[in-house]
């Protein structure tokens, strides 16, 4: 028997964690990973408006032509199953293919067909790829959501109202202090 995970495992966070580690890797232009990663987000534009589109004609033919154009990359993607005999009797399942990124473009469509694929996307402050715990969740670090933070503009005005008010106190209290010294 497996030991009980100590750590909460988000829904959906142990397909993705090696998916983002993967999307995040720096790349050469000409890379043939591109593909992967354009796939992927084709397939999130065809998500995103079945998701928000009122307008149900427009969106429908453009979903089908943008799923047959996906499906159309789709076939050079050519997997086999393979089994390992591991510990106890217990049977191992493994995909093969030929193409080294087979995985990650696989674990996406798991995302997908959970309905979790949306939950991939750049941070909004860096742009790095990450996979949001909750559907708001909107940067990837603290450091990012404290960068967030500061550039909220009821945030900046508060907190140049508070430099305004502290310069105040300051040019109040320094005179004094001039007087005493
Ligand atoms: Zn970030």
């Amino acid at each position: 028997m497996n030991p009980l995970p100590t750590k909460r495992i988000y829904c959906g966070e142990d397909i993705a964690r090696p998916l983002v580690v993967w999307l995040n890797k720096k790349r050469r232009t000409n890379s043939p990973e591109w593909k992967v990663i354009w796939l992927i987000e084709q397939l999130q534009t065809v998500v995103m408006l079945h998701e928000t589109s009122n307008d149900r004609s427009y969106s429908v033919d453009l979903q089908r032509t943008e799923v047959a154009l996906i499906n159309k990359e789709l076939r050079r993607y050519v997997f086999w199953l393979s089994v390992t005999l591991q510990e106890g009797g217990k049977i191992g399942i493994i995909r093969k293919s030929r193409l080294d990124h087979f995985e990650f473009l696989y674990a996406a469509l798991c995302l997908a067909g959970n309905g979790y694929l949306l939950r991939l996307r750049r941070c909004n402050q860096c742009q790095r790829w990450l996979f949001a715990r909750f559907s708001t969740q909107t940067v990837c670090s603290k450091v990012c959501r404290q960068k967030k933070h500061r550039a909220n503009p009821t945030v900046r005005l508060r907190r140049s109202e508070y430099m305004r008010n502290y310069m105040r106190e300051r040019r109040r209290v320094l005179p004094a202090k001039r007087e005493k010294g």
